[in-house]
Order: structure tokens, then sequence, then C-alpha cells
């Protein structure tokens, strides 16, 4: 069982302004959270590449990929949204978040490794297919699920979504694309305020009301997720691992514990043994709370590791 960890000092210098919680501080905390639990030692470690412009065309309108590129600033910061903005190296780190969980299906699908995390930013599951918003750009895990269905050719992919805020964006981009499962728990109503109609089969949203703790999260995944997830038989699943839904992060009043991400992480990989070969890459979304955050991804990790 190898796991391997995927990331590149380029997502650290994404800085959208002193006081922003999506701070490369986030990337620091878990590393540091690794190191000290002994888990990084027995990860593969490897570089994030740069996703390539065909990679991104695959979910993103072509025009919005090159008003990214363009809007790269030479200094300065740059404002897309009221909370996303670029400076001079937001652009590459955007590009290796990217590239990062294409490297880890294309990992996964070679049998190098059974499953990946790509401990990378800027996050990407509201950006939609030609917008930019919620600290996010390009949308990862869609490229990483969309390179899957061309280049491996998988006729079936989850995307499991366990962010407090809904992933408006791979909604977005896959709503019409029956090839991809996307389930998805989140705080409601809350941002984006979207996600509250299950559009079609593979969209499972499981809107959780303000207050909702680890048993009601674990409730709605056994009730609404896994029986879908069960008669889906993915051949890959990805995760949109944020931990903004912690008890402990303020961005947002759910009330999950680290033993809960530990708990979910082992159920997708209970599907992911049965189905897909245990074939999972997960990529890092939110979570702001910066020692919640390392200790859950640490948990995340050693249930990977099963
Ligand atoms: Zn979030």
């Amino acid at each position: 069982m190898t796991i391997s960890i995927i990331s590149h000092p380029d997502c650290m210098l994404h800085e959208m302004g002193a006081h922003h919680p999506e701070c490369p501080e986030r990337l620091s905390a878990i590393n540091d959270q690794l190191l000290s639990s002994g888990l990084d030692f027995i990860l593969q470690h490897h570089d994030a590449p740069l996703a390539t412009r065909q990679q991104l065309c695959r979910v993103h309108d072509v025009k919005y990929i090159e008003s990214i590129f363009q809007k790269s600033p030479k200094e300065g910061q740059v404002w897309l949204d009221p909370d996303t903005s670029m400076n001079p190296h937001t652009l590459t780190a955007a590009l290796r978040a990217a590239g990062a969980v294409v490297l880890g299906v294309d990992m996964v699908m070679a049998g190098q490794s059974s499953a990946a995390f790509c401990n990378v930013r800027p996050p990407g599951h509201h950006a939609e297919h030609d917008k930019a918003m919620g600290f996010c750009f390009f949308n990862n895990i869609a490229v990483g699920a969309a390179h899957a269905l061309q280049v491996h050719k998988l006729k079936r992919v989850a995307i499991i979504d366990f962010d407090v805020h809904h992933g408006n964006g791979t909604e977005d981009i896959f709503r019409e694309q029956a090839e991809v499962m996307y389930c998805s728990t989140f705080q409601h109503p809350f941002y984006p305020d979207s996600g509250t109609r299950n559009t079609a089969a593979h969209i499972v949203n499981v809107p959780l009301a303000a207050g909702a703790d680890g048993q009601a999260f674990r409730d709605a995944v056994k009730l609404h997720w896994l029986p879908k997830l069960a008669s889906f038989q993915p051949e890959l699943i990805l995760i949109s691992a944020g931990f903004d839904a912690h008890i402990e992060d303020d961005m947002a009043n759910l009330q999950l514990l680290d033993q809960d991400f530990a708990w979910v992480t082992g159920e997708i990989k209970n599907i992911a043994d049965k189905y897909a070969k245990g074939r999972i890459v997960s990529a890092l979304e939110g979570g702001y709370a910066l020692s919640a955050l390392g200790r859950s991804v640490a948990a995340h990790i050693n249930a990977l590791l099963g």
C-alpha cells in the first residue's frame, strides 16, 4: 500500500493579503503535522507538474482560461471577486494545483500508488466552467476527473466533496455528464447558496443545517452517498477534501471532529477497494483553522493507509 503526496513550493507563493484565511501557512500546517505524526516518512513525495491548457480546456472555457493568463499581474494584486485575487505567483500555483490531480490520477491508474493526496492551493471546487470565485481559479478535481475519462478511458468516476461549502463549480461542470457522480455534503443555507436541488441521478447534494455534528454528517453519508456510490460502482474516486466543517473552524458552523474525517475516508476507501481497485486521489480544498486542518489531514491520510 503506497500513498503519494503531491505538492510544490510554488503553491506557497500565491497570497491574497495578510489576513486572508486561504493562506500559505495552511500547507505548512499540514506538512508540520505529517512530520510530527511520523506519516511523512511513509509517504512517497512527488512534485506537482503544471497543468496544460489542453487539460484545463476539458472543463473550462478557452476564453476563460485565456483571461486568467492575461489577468496574471507582473506585480501587485488583481481581484477577480471580493475574496479572490491573483498575485504574480497565483497562475503558476493554480496550474500546479490542477496538475497535481492529473499526476495523481496517472499514478493510481498506473498502479504506482494506491492513493494520492494533493497538498496544494489554491483550491478548486468553486471554479465554474467560465468563472473564478471563492478562492478558486481552476477546478482541480474536475480537471483530474476529465483527464481520467479522456486519457484513461474510464466510464465512471465519483467525486466526493465533504468541504463545508457546496462545490458549485464541480456541479456546474458535470451537471450534464453522467459519467461523473458528484456527492456533496455542505452547510445550507450558506455560501455559495447552490446545491439545493438534485438535478440528476448523478448529482447527490446533501445540505446540512448549521450546527450539524459528526453524527448528523455520518447519518447523511450512510443514507444518501453510500447507496448511490454502490450502485454507480466507480472505477476511480476523487475527493474534494475540505476540512472547514471542523468544529474548530470558524469559517462555518458545522461540528465535525478529526475522527469524522477519518470515518468518511474509511467509508470511501471501502467503496474504492470494492469497485475501483482502491484508486483514490484526494485534493485539498478548504480548512482554515490551522491546527485542526493539520490533524484532520493526518487522520484522512491515516484512513487512506487503512
Ligand atoms: Zn470550503
